[in-house]
């Protein structure tokens, strides 16, 4: 069965290019009728940030990632904590002490610095405790049993290391990268559990997995260079024949390409890199959220689904349902994905006009309430009908709309200067008294009336269409005219024509 999870640290907001690995990891589940998890990785107490796990699971409820298993959830391996886990860990690491692929090592900060220098002089700066180093250390492999013994019943601090194995090429297939192969005289010997009796990301995250029976490991690149441990760590155990597949997603690039995305870029390019609203608790700086700066989850979601993976045809609208349809690991790219906040924009576009006029009047009428502005939900309807087109936020309905509730004070001069000329002031004039005798009035009625005027001028209705736009709207350009005035009203139309005319 496919067992996938997304194991976050609350370290503050959910990251989007997070969002994007928990959506895989979602996509699958549900196509394979799996079961998706959520397992909170708290075992780094500095870097715990209140807050953040509440809001990894809104912005994973938001955009409609349902938790199958989890904190929150509960199931058949609570607790999914990890920092309620810490028995569990520690017999693990007990495990491998007696197994002879774990130590304990008592060196202080000195000496761990000392060491750092001695091998820097030599011009090593990658490595820092390994196979080589660990000779000349404090720890378990150098000391006697007796000695080891006597520092521990002391009371010495003390951490407790993988003893990775001097020679040995440690392999993976990573179902996007392919094979990975490292010697493992370029892995550290890791530490497993903290002198505060925590375990570290390494050992947790593979007992975990084990533990919960995670068939796919689905997350982002940047862990790739933990894998081989994680392989080695899965071999001590005795778990080889279990271990779970793993997926390394593609890193997310700046706009531009070239490097990663970072907040900072976010930021500065003015789109937000979360998908929430977020308070910083430490500084009470909010950061902008997908969701509160207008985009649909579904839009965002289709967005995502694209950083990295294509379906190989051309269709780019996708429901969460046809993804999981169509998604597969095996169309994921192993280069990095630009994100491209217009992109993110247009879905959002076509999202929008996809929506029902009722659902965006509902959109409209929640912007309106908080300005102050009273509308029929009748004409929010009608306003949606022609706005949902020309806007990329709902929002926008609003601000670029302004002319559907209020009398336009001001005109645009430019196109003052080409279209306001004595035949435009004739036809005007005549279709001021002509709508202003009108019983009934509806965008029909206003074009016939138009179109008649007109005629019976001889004047040609193209040539002053953009006078009457600029009478009614103050600009040149806007959505379907007659609708506009039918929106506004015969009183506001004669009103708004009187005004231009003056
Ligand atoms: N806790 C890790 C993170 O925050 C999880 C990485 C993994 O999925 O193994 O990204």
């Amino acid at each position: 069965a496919v067992r996938v999870r997304f194991a976050p640290s609350p370290t503050g907001a959910l990251h989007i290019g997070g969002v994007r690995t928990a959506l895989y990891n979602f996509l699958l589940a549900r196509q394979q009728g799996g079961t998706m998890i959520l397992r909170i990785e708290d075992t780094d107490q500095t870097r715990y940030v209140p807050g953040a796990e509440e809001y990894i699971v809104k912005a994973l409820a938001w955009v409609g990632i349902k938790i199958d298993e989890g904190v929150g959830v509960g199931g058949p391996h609570a607790p999914y904590r990890q920092s309620e886990r810490k028995d569990i860990y520690a017999k693990y690491t007990q495990q491998l002490i007696d197994s002879g692929h774990a130590y304990y090592a008592f060196d202080t900060e000195e000496e761990l610095e000392q060491m750092r220098e001695r091998l820097k002089a030599a011009g090593v700066d990658q490595q820092q405790y390994n196979s080589i180093t660990r000779m000349q250390m404090r720890n378990s492999l150098t000391l006697s049993e007796e000695e080891t013994k006597a520092l521990i019943d002391k009371g010495t601090p003390y951490v407790i290391r993988l003893k990775v194995p001097r020679k040995e090429e440690v392999r993976l297939n990573d179902l996007i990268r392919g094979w990975v192969m490292v010697h493992s005289s370029q892995i550290d010997d890791k530490v497993l559990m903290k002198s505060d009796g925590m375990p570290t990301y390494h050992l947790a995250n593979v007992v975990d997995d084990y533990l919960m029976e995670i068939s796919h490991v689905i997350r982002g690149e940047e862990w790739l260079p933990s894998a081989p441990l994680h392989v080695l760590l899965y071999k001590f155990l005795g778990w080889e024949e279990a271990m779970p597949k793993f997926a390394h997603l593609p890193l997310l690039l700046k706009p531009s390409g070239d490097g990663k995305l970072s907040k900072r870029d976010a930021d500065q390019m003015g789109f937000p890199i979360f998908p929430l609203d977020w308070v910083d608790p430490n500084t009470n700086e909010r950061a902008p959220g997908y969701k509160e700066s207008g985009y649909l989850s579904d839009a965002l979601v289709n967005f995502l689904a694209f950083l990295g993976w294509n379906p190989g045809t051309t269709q780019e609208i996708f429901s969460m349902e046809e993804l999981i349809k169509a998604f597969s690991i095996e169309r994921i790219g192993k280069a990095g994905a630009r994100f491209d906040i217009q992109k993110a924009q247009w879905f959002n576009q076509q999202y929008l006009k996809a929506r029902s006029n009722e659902t965006l009047a509902e959109y409209l009428l929640t912007i309106l309430k908080n300005e102050g502005v009273n509308c029929s939900s009748e004409t929010a309807i009608k306003i949606c009908s022609i706005m949902k087109e020309r806007i990329t936020f709902p929002k926008d309905i609003w601000e670029q709309g302004k002319f559907l509730f209020f009398t336009p004070t001001q005109f645009d001069n430019a196109v003052a200067d080409k279209k306001w000329n004595n035949e435009a002031v004739t036809v005007l004039t005549a279709y001021r008294e002509s709508i202003s005798a009108l019983t009934a009035f509806d965008a029909t009625i206003a074009k016939t009336t138009l179109e008649s005027v007109t005629a019976a001028l001889g004047i040609g209705t193209g040539k002053i269409l953009q006078a009457l736009r600029l009478s009614i709207t103050g600009a040149g350009a806007g959505p379907d005219l007659m609708m506009v005035m039918e929106i506004v009203g015969k009183e506001e139309v004669v009103k708004r024509l009187d005004f231009a005319l003056q």
